[in-house]
C-alpha cells in the first residue's frame, strides 16, 4: 500500500547526525509532513534560531521531546522536575510544538504504584500551565524493561487509567509499537484510548531481532517482530488520524550515510507500515 508522505513524521533523534536545520531541509526536500524535535537538538542550534528554522520550514512541528521524569523520594526533586517541565512547556510554545511527550519517569527506591500517583500528581499539576501555553501533554508508556528508572507506565492500560483519572483534555497519550508491541490486550487498550479522546501520538519503528542494545539498537519498519501494519490499523479505527512518527534511536543507522538511511525509512513507511 502506497502512502501519502504528508502523515509521515520524523523524529529528530532518528537523523540524530543532522543538524535541526539541516533535517527540515532534507524532509521538506523528500516531501515529509512533521518533525518532533528533541530537546537536544533545538538548544544545539539555540532555541530562537530552532524556531525560525522551523516557522520558514514546510514541515510541521508534531511534538517537543520529552519532558517527565516525575517520581522521586525527593519532594525536593520532585518540585524541581515541575519546573523542568514548565520550561519545556514554554520552548514547545516557542517551536510552535503543540504537544510534549512525557518520559514518566519511575524511582526505584520506592514502588512503582507509589510513582504512578507522582506521575499523576505531577502531570495534574502542569496542566494549567500547559493549557495557558497550548501545549498539550502526552504520557508515553515505555516497555516493562525500563521500568527501574525511566518509566513506571509500562502498559496502555496504565497509561489508559492515569490520563483518564486526569480527565482534563489537555493530557493525553502517546502510542509507541516498539514499547507496546507484546501486550495482549493491546488492541482493547487502543479502542480504550481512542473512545476516551485520549490517543495524540503513533511512534513506528522495529524490534529487531535478536536486539543488540536496548536502547540503541530500534530497527526500521519490517526489520523485526513488530506487527507496524495491524498495530496501525487498530489505532486508526480506534480514529487517530494523525502522523506516523519514524522513531528510531540507532548506532547503526546513525553510523551511515543519513541521505541513504532516509530513503531507506521512506522505502519502509511505504512498504512495512
Ligand atoms: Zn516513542
Amino acid at each position: 500500500m502506497s502512502k501519502d508522505l504528508a502523515s509521515l513524521c520524523i523524529h529528530s533523534i532518528t537523523t540524530k547526525p543532522w543538524s535541526l536545520d539541516k533535517a527540515l531541509d532534507k524532509f521538506a526536500e523528500a516531501g515529509i509532513g512533521g518533525i518532533s524535535i528533541w530537546q537536544d537538538a533545538a538548544q544545539a542550534l539555540g532555541l530562537n534560531a530552532a524556531a525560525k528554522a522551523v516557522e520558514h520550514s514546510s514541515v510541521e512541528v508534531v511534538s517537543y521531546v520529552r519532558g517527565g521524569f516525575f517520581p522521586s523520594h525527593s519532594e525536593a526533586a520532585r518540585l524541581k522536575a515541575l519546573d523542568d517541565n514548565k520550561k519545556m512547556i514554554d520552548e514547545a510554545a516557542v517551536l510552535g510544538a503543540p504537544l510534549l511527550v512525557l518520559v514518566c519517569g519511575a524511582e526505584p527506591q520506592q514502588s512503582l504504584f507509589e510513582s504512578r500517583k507522582q506521575i499523576q500528581a505531577g502531570i495534574e499539576a502542569l496542566i494549567p500551565h500547559a493549557a495557558a501555553n497550548g501545549v498539550k501533554l502526552a504520557i508515553e508508556p515505555l516497555h516493562p524493561m525500563y521500568a527501574d528508572t525511566r518509566s513506571a507506565i509500562n502498559t496502555l492500560g496504565q497509561a489508559n487509567d492515569v490520563a483518564e483519572a486526569i480527565g482534563d483534555v489537555q493530557a493525553g497519550i502517546a502510542v509507541d509499537v516498539y514499547h507496546l508491541w507484546w501486550d495482549d490486550h493491546l488492541e482493547a487498550e487502543i479502542k480504550r484510548c481512542g473512545e476516551n479522546g485520549n490517543l495524540y501520538a503513533f511512534h513506528i519503528c522495529d524490534w529487531r531481532v535478536p536486539t543488540s542494545d536496548m536502547l540503541l539498537d530500534r530497527g526500521l519498519m519490517g526489520e523485526g517482530c513488530i506487527d507496524v501494519p495491524l498495530i496501525r490499523s487498530w489505532v486508526e479505527t480506534a480514529g487517530f488520524n494523525g502522523f506516523n512518527e519514524v522513531e528510531i534511536f540507532s548506532n547503526h543507522y546513525w553510523a551511515m550515510d543519513q541521505d541513504e538511511f532516509l530513503n531507506r525509512i521512506i522505502q519502509a513507511y511505504h512498504d512495512h507500515s
